[in-house]
């Protein structure tokens, strides 16, 4: 029954759609559609559209391209299986006529084939088939208009996966026109792999694309730049003009060269940790390590051995010894943030470390001698924990021996501007996309924002602004918080009109936007009238009497007006 040639059959096989369609099974009580042995699933169209935008927009054409191919492929392989199998004494070539009926039952479209020439031993194959509303052409073109080219990708996988599994080779389609680029229909052909001379580019879309090891790849580059961008830091990249945050980088650049234990002190996210790596990297210790902890962010537990390291079998679980971040950061500096948070027993430890520049592991006799010098960092009052006898009085002193305090961003609104820019700057390179600037309007939010989350939290708009900009434009308004810009909204609305209907303070922007627009196109008095008149209409929704009330009117003097202007009241 192998090798069956026959000549042009232009008429659909007897084997059609009809005794497959009966042999759809809908079992209600597991939840399965069933065709044949293949669990079937019934899917919205647009969700398959959606999907289809997706791909293209995150993966682009390419990718997208092969993805679907590969899915339609799959499919029609299959297919061409559980044909063989439910037609056992089909010949070869109403075999191959029953993919085009599967494919009509699946609702993907109407394939009528139009030359069909196999010859499975010989491993010859030709196979011309027209499509009649094809769901992918009807789906791309509903998503980006008419195509330049051919697009039905998964229904041509399906063509090529049928075939391909009858034949038991690879067998090729091309979609030679497709009715989403124009024509009133899609027609493909089908040959072996090796007689298309041409296909080779094409043929790389069946390979499984490596989209993964892309993106890992990419997130590595990412992680490296990061992790350059934020290390690279001096005191001069502290940026700020403001008076506050000069006294305190000041401060702390004539501490850099001595080996005083510095204190900061300032808010949640005004960037202490920043302010300590900046003294490192000008002291004479920059070469060594510069290790940071948060002390909050360990359980009580964790925090002893995290700083002062573990021997061998001291508690269960401590399988290895462990050096910790003082003995780590030895020549260099070690940044503990949040010390506050420290338990009784961690600050005693630390004391002595100070005191005495010693550690000892958690289950060790021994003690060691660490060159650590330490910054400590803290947005609770050191002092009233003391008080409240939450924090050891002589480890108070010994941290507050040089105390820098860092003003939150709302006292030093000058740095917001340079800051924004350095921050655009970091992460215009962070996402690669370039983003030129703030517009002004941008700014003036940012400037009038309260920032309760301080810098980490202008960084975090900043970041967002960046995303949702125009490549190459500025960061907008609109792209920045709702918080932020209603804040202004706010400001604006209380502000604008006053009661007699007069500008009461300007609001430069719209205002000067209307009078702009006015005077450059030359408007006129009259034609300002009737704007406002029907502005006024519009926002009472056509109601002449609250038309006439938003402009101080009475309903005759503004009906005279509307008719002057030739326009009708509702
Ligand atoms: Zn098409």
């Amino acid at each position: 029954m192998h090798s069956a040639k026959q000549h042009p059959t232009p008429q659909p096989v007897d084997l059609g759609v009809d005794d497959l369609a009966s042999r759809l099974r809908f079992s209600f009580d597991s939840g399965h559609i069933w065709l044949g042995e293949s669990r079937m699933l019934l899917l919205h169209g647009a969700a398959l559209t959606a999907l289809r935008k997706e791909l293209i927009d995150s993966l682009g054409v390419d990718r997208a391209r092969g993805m679907l191919l590969r899915i339609g492929y799959a499919s029609g392989a299959r297919d061409a299986r559980w044909a063989r199998t439910l037609y056992p004494a089909a010949t070869d070539t109403e075999l191959l006529g029953i993919g085009p009926a599967l494919h009509m039952l699946e609702g993907v479209v109407r394939c009528t084939p139009d030359l069909m020439e196999l010859d499975i031993e010989h491993g010859k194959f030709h196979g011309e088939f027209t499509w009649h509303a094809s769901f992918e052409a009807d789906a791309h073109v509903q998503l980006f208009g008419q195509s330049t080219e051919p697009v039905c990708w998964m229904q041509l996988g399906y063509a090529s996966g049928y075939s391909s599994a009858l034949m038991g080779c690879f067998i090729h389609y091309r979609e030679t026109q497709c009715a989403a680029a124009g024509a009133p229909c899609c027609r493909i052909t089908g040959r072996p792999a090796h007689e298309w001379p041409d296909a080779e580019a094409e043929l790389r879309y069946f390979q499984p694309d490596p989209v993964t090891d892309h993106i890992l790849a990419l997130q590595d580059r990412l992680q490296s730049l990061r992790y350059a961008i934020d290390h690279d830091l001096h005191t001069d990249d502290l940026v700020g003009a403001s008076p506050g945050f000069k006294q305190a980088a000041s401060l702390l650049k004539r501490a850099a060269h001595s080996q005083v234990t510095v204190l900061l002190q300032g808010e949640t996210g005004v960037g202490k940790e920043l302010f300590a790596r900046a003294l490192h990297n000008v002291s004479p210790r920059a070469a060594q390590p510069f290790v940071a902890i948060n002390c909050a962010a360990l359980p009580e537990a964790l925090i002893e051995s995290e700083l002062f390291g573990v021997e061998k079998g001291a508690f269960t679980g401590a399988q290895q010894s462990r050096a910790g971040r003082f003995e780590r950061a030895a020549g260099g500096t070690l940044f503990l943030d949040e010390v506050g948070e420290l338990s009784a027993s961690a600050q005693s430890k630390l004391l002595r470390a100070l005191q005495e520049g010693e550690v000892e592991r958690i289950g060790d006799t021994r003690t060691r001698k660490v060159d650590v010098r330490v910054v400590a960092a803290t947005n609770v009052d050191l002092e009233q924990a003391v008080q409240e006898r939450r924090f050891r009085k002589d480890l108070f002193y010994r941290l507050n021996i040089y105390p820098v305090t860092i003003p939150p961003l709302r006292e030093r609104k000058e740095d917001i501007a340079l800051l924004a820019r350095r921050f655009l700057d970091k992460c215009s390179a962070r996402h690669d996309k370039k983003v030129s600037s703030i517009s002004d309007e941008a700014l003036h939010a940012l400037q009038g924002y309260d920032w309760p989350g301080n810098v980490r939290e202008l960084e975090n708009v900043i970041e967002r602004g960046v995303i949702l900009a125009q490549p190459g434009g500025a960061i907008e308004l609109g792209d920045l918080f709702p918080s932020i810009t209603s804040d202004l909204t706010r400001k604006r609305q209380l502000t604008g009109l006053a009661r007699d209907g007069s500008v009461r303070a300007h609001d430069e922007h719209t205002v000067g936007a209307f009078l702009d627009h006015v005077l450059r196109h030359g408007v006129g008095l009259d034609g300002v009238e009737g704007l406002l008149l029907d502005a006024a209409l519009t926002r009472s929704g056509g109601n002449v009497a609250s038309a006439a009330r938003l402009l101080g009117m009475t309903r005759p003097q503004f009906a005279y007006r509307l008719k002057r202007h030739g326009r009708s009241g509702a």
